[in-house]
């Protein structure tokens, strides 16, 4: 399904939901979370989660968790955590209170794991994970009750105490809940809920040899902090009937005050690039990207750095929308919504990519320059003397010797305006030895700054630095990273094949001298251009250091 930027959406499903369920009085106030696990930055996925969960919070004046699912301590770190609360912040959301963990609940977790084993619902399990996979049956067929599955209730708390203790070799046992092993789904084929791991924790450290598993964890956590409504994406439908087994049962002993009602949307896909961490991790340490910030990556970091403001990814996110369908969107719509938030913000400035020297001949004293705003309906953003000299560069480009027709721009013995000065007429072309144009003469309509020439019309206009005063900057340009639309998803092929060789191009660019006190982060139009931002990393014009980054072209430039 493809997403025309002009379909926002007005409601959603889960809003009806909230919306009825503060009618009838089913709650006052509603609570949801964002439960990112710490196994790697957010990606432009999260970010539709961020702005669904606070979104939903801030319009129904309710409560948003922050929650880190840390569960897996192999794969997670403190960096991550510290990365994805930047990001959520960075985006323009705060979490109540204080930051919270699964591993805030592990003790509780456990004294719940016991209550399990104490009801005849769980067991300790010696399969290995082969004899699991092959006791559990598949789609088609129903699985098989595992030998350790009549274990009684005191050889059981005896053995989940001993897999805490550090008794048993990692693997060797497991703690599984005792539900149906004939049921239609899976989920509820006698799930794991503890396994052994001897990993260090970043928070717990070396506490816990044995880790709750995350359906365990999740609804538990939920319902801990009184969560009203649990969204999560669609791959976890299947799991709602776990989700719902384990609480109901906790409720019912009083162990649990509140039930959350868990609700999937489907998950949101950006055409040729990836949203998953594992995979965007693979690209950050294969070297093929500089990092998890890399402006191509989908990450919330990367986007940041690449010049995306936070408005226009919000803005992305509300015309997604919320359903059930699939979601598979087109980067152009991820592109307009930025450009259509940089468009009234950022000042336009020149800005030559591409050089060709032009040489006024008769540039002279009494050639003035003007002033000229930095953006034509925002006046309040200023403006700045563009000063004209004797030798400018213009765009490459914006000459052509052999001119196709319609051709508006700078030929041999035509005219065109320079931008915010003179109409100047290309007299002579200066070639190197083998041929090259590598200078222009032109002289000055002295009588045109600011006014129509007399007699004719000169359409073109064309955009200019000039070459004395222009700053030097270090321009990163970058095109998609995949070279296929749905790069994880061609058969036989792993996804890093479709790297884009050209999706990063530097060059060296030609920028007014506004920029000289510019500071990171500041986006400027680079007129004629496109959207450009100052790196946040290595952009420093107090040491003279000017970089930028291509955030996004001033029309859309993915249509085939
Ligand atoms: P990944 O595969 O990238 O690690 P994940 O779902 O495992 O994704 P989590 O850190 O567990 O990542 O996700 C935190 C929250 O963000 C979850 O509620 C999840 O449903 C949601 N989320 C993750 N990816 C997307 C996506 N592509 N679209 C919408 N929501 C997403
Ligand atoms: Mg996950």
């Amino acid at each position: 399904m493809t997403i025309h930027s002009h379909e926002v959406e007005a409601s959603n499903f889960i809003k009806n939901i909230i919306e009825e369920d503060l009618k009838t009085g089913k709650h006052q106030v509603i609570i949801t979370r964002f439960p990112p696990e710490p196994n790697g930055y957010l990606h432009i996925g999260h970010a539709k989660s961020i702005c669904l969960n606070f979104g939903l919070a801030k319009e129904f004046d309710g409560i948003c968790n922050l929650r880190f699912d840390d569960t897996n301590p192999e794969k997670e770190t403190d960096e991550y955590v510290q990365s994805i609360k930047e990001s959520i912040k960075w985006l323009g959301f705060n979490w109540d209170g204080e930051v919270k963990y699964a591993s805030d609940y592990f003790d509780k977790l456990y004294e719940f794991a016991e209550f399990f084993i104490k009801q005849s619902l769980a067991y300790v399990c010696d399969l290995n994970a082969d004899e699991m996979r092959e006791y559990r049956g598949s789609l088609v067929t129903k699985g098989k009750d595992s030998p350790y599955r009549k274990r009684s209730v005191e050889e059981n708390l005896n053995l989940f105490k001993q897999m805490r203790e550090g008794e048993f070799a990692d693997g060797a046992k497991t703690l599984r809940l005792k539900i149906d092993m004939a049921s239609s789904n899976i989920n509820l084929r006698d799930p794991v809920i503890y396994r052994i791991k001897r990993a260090h924790h970043i928070r717990t450290g070396d506490k816990w040899c044995i880790y709750p598993m995350y359906d365990y964890t999740h609804c538990i956590s939920d319902a801990l902090e009184n969560i009203t409504h649990s969204c999560c994406t669609l791959e976890f439908a299947d799991h709602r009937p776990l989700y719902d087994w384990v609480i109901a049962h906790l409720v019912k002993a009083n162990l649990l005050t509140s039930h959350p009602r868990q609700i999937e949307f489907s998950r949101l896909e950006l055409q040729y690039t990836i949203t998953s961490k594992r995979k965007l991790n693979q690209l950050v340490t294969d070297n093929l990207v500089s990092g998890w910030d890399d402006p191509r990556m989908p990450t919330i970091s990367g986007m940041r750095r690449r010049g995306y403001n936070k408005e226009g990814v919000q803005l992305f996110a509300k015309r997604c929308g919320i359903s059930k369908s699939p979601n598979i969107v087109d980067v152009s719509l991820l592109e307009a919504s930025v450009r259509e938030e940089l468009e009234n913000k950022a000042p336009r400035i020149m800005a030559v990519l591409n050089p060709l020297k032009v040489v006024l001949t008769n540039f002279d004293e009494y050639t003035a320059s003007r002033s000229a705003g930095f953006h034509p309906q925002h006046a309040q953003l200023g403006e700045r003397l563009v000063e004209l000299t004797r030798e400018i560069y213009i765009e490459r480009d914006d000459f052509m010797l052999d001119p196709i027709s319609g051709w508006q721009r700078l030929t041999a013995n035509s005219e065109v305006r320079l931008r915010h000065s003179y109409v100047i007429k290309c007299d002579e072309l200066i070639k190197d030895a083998t041929g090259n144009i590598v200078e222009l003469r032109c002289s000055i309509d002295k009588n045109t700054l600011g006014k129509n020439p007399e007699g004719r019309k000169v359409k073109g206009v064309i955009h200019w630095v000039s070459v004395t005063n222009a700053i030097e900057a270090q321009v990163r340009l970058y095109d998609r990273l995949f070279t296929e639309a749905e790069p994880d998803r061609v058969n036989g092929k792993d996804f890093k094949e479709f790297i884009n060789p050209h999706s990063l191009t530097i060059v060296k660019g030609y920028i007014e001298p506004v920029i000289i006190s510019s500071n990171a982060e500041d986006c400027y139009q680079f007129e004629r251009l496109g959207y450009f931002v100052a790196d946040r990393c290595d952009h420093d014009s107090s040491s003279n250091k000017y970089v930028f980054n291509k955030t996004v072209g001033l029309k859309d430039t993915w249509k085939k």
